[in-house]
């Protein structure tokens, strides 16, 4: 199947969290307890029942106030740091540019949650599984767009073959910079391209998105150097042991992490 992109026009968005409502209703999620952390927005972060939801920022200029808002998920990587993470080759990427979680063979390690540039992933605790927006890819493959991009009614979402949308988003950048000079074409840079890109209203920085997402140098260092070294070396339960708290070392791990709690350092024998 050729390279697919969903365009998200931060323009035409109105926040009206239909596409999370569509989310939950396709992927059969249960509801969630929410509440106004900030503006209009009713969730602080994905859940492993939350997929997607609408960031909202709210920008002042000249007395006026406008929102910055933002439908968040999974950014569907071409370099997945999920997948080099994954101690169980449990994340791949889809020919149509999206990266599912199997769930059979997911462990609930962490890893992905840990080296999301974007914080992506939540372990469920109940199952020991990772979770995370799937693109709908099921609905991809069988010829339909992603349930958040049809149920979209000011068109903010559009999904299609990737040269024909990255026309359709460069047009589109041209026009809304008009209105807004900081405007700006998301998910080009860095991660080698994601499937999910933006037409930012406003520099990454506003929506609280790094500039440049990148896989943390750490996990290159354990997943092709030290770990190849390590197995080499002493092999077996010797080399997790190793591997493990090299890592945590690398990366001053679980000292301030706010996912803490979401990869238990388990299992490390089959990484
Ligand atoms: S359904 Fe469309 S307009 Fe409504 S919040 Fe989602 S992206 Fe924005
Ligand atoms: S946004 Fe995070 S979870 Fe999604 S593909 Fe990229 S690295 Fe993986």
């Amino acid at each position: 199947m050729a390279k697919k992109m969903i365009l998200v026009d931060g323009s035409k968005c109105t926040g009206c969290k239909a596409c999370s409502a569509a989310c939950k209703e396709w992927n059969d999620l249960p509801t969630e307890k929410t509440s106004l952390v900030k503006s209009y927005q009713s969730m602080a972060d994905f859940t492993p029942n939350t997929y997607t939801y609408v960031t909202f920022e709210e920008k002042y200029e000249n007395n006026n106030m406008h929102w910055l808002m933002r439908k968040a998920q999974c950014f569907h990587c071409d370099d997945p740091s999920c997948l080099k993470a994954c101690s169980s080759s449990a994340i791949s990427k889809t020919d149509s540019g999206f990266v599912v979680i199997d769930q059979d063979k997911c462990i609930g390690c962490g890893y992905c949650a840990q080296f999301c540039p974007f914080n992506v992933p939540k372990v469920d605790k109940t199952t020991e599984k990772a979770n995370k927006c799937t693109g709908c890819v099921g609905r991809v493959e069988n010829g339909l767009e992603p349930a958040c991009v049809k149920i979209c009614q000011p068109g903010a979402l559009s999904f299609g073959n990737y040269d024909t949308m990255m026309g359709i988003a460069q047009a589109r950048l041209a026009e809304v910079k008009k209105k807004f000079p900081n405007a700006n074409l998301y998910g080009q840079n860095g991660q080698a391209g994601t499937t999910y890109r933006y037409i930012l209203l406003d520099t990454p920085a506003a929506y609280g998105l790094p500039e440049n997402p990148s896989t943390d140098l750490t996990l290159y260092l354990w997943k092709d150097i030290i770990r190849p070294i390590g197995k080499i070396a002493i092999g077996g339960a010797a080399a997790a042991v190793v591997v493990g708290v090299a890592i945590n070392a690398l990366k001053g791990n679980y000292k301030n992490d706010s996912h803490q709690d979401q990869h238990p350092i388990k299992r490390e024998e089959e990484m």
